[in-house]
């Protein structure tokens, strides 16, 4: 089960950064994460500054 970033995400992008294997990229209008290459190890949740980050 991938992190999954909710419609709150602003785009940001302050998750991007951390993600170590880089499965963070920009959306149309919210950043997506990519669900068969996280994993799991929850280094974004904590660097989204409004909390739309959460475990799937
Ligand atoms: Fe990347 Fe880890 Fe967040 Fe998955 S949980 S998107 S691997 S930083």
């Amino acid at each position: 089960m991938a992190h999954i970033i909710s419609d709150d995400c602003s785009s940001c992008g302050a998750c991007v950064a951390v993600c170590p294997v880089e499965c963070i990229a920009e959306g149309e209008g919210k950043y997506i994460i990519d669900a068969d290459a996280c994993i799991d190890c929850g280094a974004c949740v904590g660097e989204c500054p409004i909390g739309a980050i959460s475990a799937g």
